[in-house]
């Protein structure tokens, strides 16, 4: 299969070639020429995870790699569960993080990797990447000892938690980490400047490994599969009522990727896009207006996002008839609500983060007695320590992942936000 440029759509690709390049001409996002069609879904949902991955995935991979890799690359990367928690009659809990770092970002991740190091044979690649928490943790774990593979992760000095901190700076190896005197923003304007110097990317093999990446999106779809797959099992497949997913969303490549499955057959009736205050999608779904705000930090900061880089692919898959076009709606919850969740899902008996709070607030909001709703759990708890302990006013633990790092020592060169220092470390 090919991957076309959704701007300039005479780009084709390969998914090696789309994993490598990460985005086409002129910005376009690279988006699959075809939809695989799987005319016995139940057959699919009865099997093993890892099982059926590969046989979701083959389709779109196939001419680069065989099924054998793909089953190589799928079992190391999904070595981890996805799992449903019951909330109550109606609801539940897809818990995305119990990977290495704790979060959905994860599946993503780790299959990239998988992917780079079968397709890059041996070549230098260079991996650099600006994080404001968690994608830096994700990739950072996920291409760890990888040979031929180094990787640089940019982040803004002093702004994020210690604990966020100590989960990609202290691993050292093939990993280096730069803290740089300055904002996010800063950060990615130094990595986007990288880019630009076509001498530097030839150089270093430049790839961004962010969420843009159709990989990373593939990886995603796997795990709505296993969601529906568990609820069959639990529930039987005539008992079940009609499932919507409630996503808490920033770039909205988690949308995308459900979008994706549903578009494959899986039975998935529609999806609540939740955002925070940030909610250039909600008001954009009400007015047709696309007019991004300046971005505002919330307490769910992994999605303070105001122009979110994978819309245009959910734009395209509603336009192009692929899904139906009144599948996705948008709420936006305030930071006040956000946290009364939080406190009304601990009286249920389960301890949630500020992300997961605002899609099961959204699902509330939205969803009919008659529907299934699952929300995201796109993180653990711990990772937002601070905001659910003052929330909730009682203590949380630390799972053993965050409990090991915190002892460690960060290892992090600083940096100006001046490009040309930058460049003369890349260089080094
Ligand atoms: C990245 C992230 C999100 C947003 O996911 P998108 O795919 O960018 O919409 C939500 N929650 C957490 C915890 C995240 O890290």
């Amino acid at each position: 299969m090919k991957f076309y440029n959704l701007k300039e759509n005479d780009e084709q690709v390969s998914f090696a070639g789309a994993v490598k390049q990460g985005l086409g001409r002129n910005q376009g996002l690279f988006f699959p020429e075809s939809i695989p069609q799987f005319d016995n879904i139940e057959a699919l949902l009865a099997l093993p995870m890892v099982e059926r991955s590969v046989k979701v995935l083959y389709p779109f991979v196939s001419e680069d790699l065989t099924e054998t890799e793909l089953t190589e690359i799928v079992t190391e990367a999904f070595n981890f569960p996805a799992q449903i928690q019951p909330i109550s009659e109606n609801r539940a809990i897809l818990e995305l993080f119990h990977g290495p770092t704790l979060a959905f970002k994860d599946f993503g991740a780790r299959f990239m990797a998988k992917c780079l190091q079968a397709f890059s044979k041996g070549k230098k690649v260079t991996i650099l990447t600006a994080t404001s928490g968690d994608t830096g943790a994700a990739v950072a774990h996920a291409f760890h000892g990888i040979a031929n593979i180094d990787v640089v992760i940019l982040y803004p000095k002093g702004k994020i938690s210690l604990l966020q901190e100590k989960m990609f700076t202290t691993l050292g190896d093939n990993i280096r980490t730069v803290a740089v005197e300055g904002t996010f923003d800063d950060c990615q304007a130094l990595v986007k400047q990288s880019f630009d110097d076509q001498a530097l990317k030839e150089a270093l093999g430049l790839n961004s490994a962010n969420s843009i990446n159709i990989s990373r999106l593939l990886a995603q779809i796997c795990y709505y599969f296993e969601a529906v797959a568990q609820l069959y099992r639990q529930q039987g497949a005539q008992a079940l009522k009609e499932v919507v997913f409630s996503i808490p969303s920033g770039n909205f490549g988690n949308l995308t990727a459900g979008l994706f499955a549903k578009a494959l057959g899986l039975p998935i009736k529609r999806f609540i896009a939740a955002t925070n205050a940030n909610d250039t999608v909600p008001r954009y779904l009400q007015t047709g207006q696309w007019s991004p705000n300046e971005t505002v930090a919330t307490i769910s900061n992994a999605m303070d996002v105001s122009n979110p880089n994978n819309w245009p692919r959910v734009e395209h898959m509603l336009k192009a008839g692929l899904v139906a076009q009144d599948c996705v709606s948008s709420v936006s919850i305030d930071e006040e609500q956000t946290q009364m969740t939080m406190i009304q899902l601990a009286k249920l008996g389960y301890i949630s983060e500020p992300h997961a709070a605002v899609a099961y607030r959204a699902l509330q909001y939205n969803a009919l007695d008659s529907e299934f709703g699952v929300f995201l759990g796109t993180a653990h708890p711990a990772k937002f320590k601070d905001v659910v302990e003052s929330t909730l006013g009682q203590p949380i633990g630390l799972p053993k992942e965050l409990a090991d790092c915190a002892s460690e020592t960060i290892l992090s060169t600083t940096s100006s936000t001046d490009f040309a220092e930058l460049k003369a470390y890349l260089l080094s």
